[in-house]
């Protein structure tokens, strides 16, 4: 029987790549989910044939059920946020591949785990504002957290041999260092989100990209870590590798380092996700070592790029302090897409938002969303 998947944020840029994988793997879509965009998704109910489909926007709903109208094999259409939920909690997929950007997938991850529903997780926003309600929850029902984000998909293939877990020691998490790479705050006072949105290697939705440039990225990405393999903070350390080929490292107890390497390409990871513990054929190029010319390490610059030393305050302080630095990034990467604030803003506020409380103790889904709003207002109150 082929496997059955529900896609949230099928129009982005992980979205589309999983509908890829789909296709190569013969996947049934059951229900696909987006925010707006009505002409994509339009497009992807035409070849996949979902039984349902949400679309938060409302407008972009009336749109849709418009140019659906009259369509004899139509999906169901559902309108709003609570609808991401409801489809992540349907019990005839076999797996949640949840790729849509920002806190807005929280609810959806944990829908679906409390459901008992395995979850593929592109959205690392989920773990790093309630990573403690997340693991709590697969824990709870037994599903299956399986990454999508490809540092912590090779770290999770390195983790592989039942003994790996037990022995681990240290994470040693790959970062492509973003397009700023090496430039001092002097240089980088004056960058522009067109400048900062020129990756070197993946091409990813805006909000990430801007993340990658910040290095704010690689610190969700650090609180990610922490919740899924269970590790303290100190014990995961950022290794520059510009070519994005190795895509992280394990070390164990014995010092013995695992690697997993390969093109810079999504598909990979979430081919894995969904086929784990399977390996199957896929679509994605395989790595040329004839024209690799080198791999390249280096150490991140955290004196400059503040959003990286912000993350590490802020799983340090535990609590809800990493969703108060997630809040503030994200509405100070909207100013900075808006031209409102400077590239040197982004780490300047979410520092100053970690710095601003102790976020210590425990916590339910309404003080999530809380400190989330806390932090949005913070910043714009900084303006
Ligand atoms: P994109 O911006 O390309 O796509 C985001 C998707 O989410 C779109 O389908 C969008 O719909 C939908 N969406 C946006 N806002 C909402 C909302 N409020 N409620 C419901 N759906 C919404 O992002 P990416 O694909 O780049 O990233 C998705 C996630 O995957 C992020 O968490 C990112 O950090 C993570 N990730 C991405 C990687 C990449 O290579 N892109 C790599 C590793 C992780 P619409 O198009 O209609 O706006
Ligand atoms: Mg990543």
């Amino acid at each position: 029987m082929a496997k059955k998947i529900t896609l949230l944020g099928s129009t982005g840029s992980i979205g589309t790549q999983s509908l890829d994988v789909a296709r190569t793997q013969g996947y049934e879509v059951f229900a696909l989910a987006a925010y707006s965009n009505v002409d994509l998704l339009e497009r992807q109910i035409q070849e996949f044939h979902p039984r349902y489909v949400a679309v938060v926007s409302p407008v972009a709903y009336e749109r849709l059920s418009a140019r659906l109208a009259g369509q004899a094999d139509a999906p169901i259409l559902m309108q709003g946020a609570e609808s991401l939920v409801e489809l992540a909690k349907m019990p005839e997929a076999d797996v949640v591949l949840n790729a849509v950007v920002g806190i807005a997938g929280l609810g959806a991850t944990l829908a679906a785990l409390e459901a008992g529903k395995d979850v593929a997780l592109a959205n690392k926003e989920s773990l790093v504002t309630g990573g403690h309600l997340v693991m709590q929850a697969a824990q709870k029902s037994g599903a299956k957290l399986l990454p999508v984000d490809s540092e912590h998909s090779a770290i999770f293939q390195c983790l592989q041999d039942p003994y790996g877990p037990k022995a681990l020691s240290k994470i040693l998490l790959t970062a492509s260092g973003g397009p700023f790479f090496g430039m001092k705050p002097e240089e980088l006072k004056n960058k522009t989100f067109r400048d900062a949105l020129k990756h070197p290697n993946w091409s990813m939705g805006s909000k990430i990209t801007i993340d990658s440039a910040t290095l704010m990225n690689k610190g969700l990405e650090l609180i990610e870590a922490v919740w899924l393999f269970d590790l303290p903070a100190d014990k995961v350390e950022v290794v520059v590798q510009r070519q994005s080929i190795i895509h992280s490292m394990v070390q164990f107890v014995d010092n013995s380092i695992l690697a997993q390497l390969g093109v810079p390409d999504m598909r990979i990871p979430i081919q894995y996700a969904l086929t784990w513990p399977e390996r199957l054929p896929g679509s994605t190029p395989e790595l040329d070592f004839r024209t690799l010319q080198s791999i390249t390490f280096d150490q991140p610059d955290e004196e400059t790029f503040r959003c990286l030393a912000a993350c590490k305050k802020a799983i340090t302080k535990g609590g809800l302090a990493p969703c108060a630095a997630n809040g503030a990034n994200e509405e100070a990467v909207r100013l900075f897409l808006e031209e409102k604030i400077g590239f040197l803003d982004i780490g300047r506020l979410v520092e100053a938002v970690v710095d601003s409380d102790s976020f210590g103790g425990s916590y339910n889904l309404s003080d999530v969303y809380e400190c989330d709003r806390m932090a949005r207002r913070f910043v714009l109150e900084q303006l």
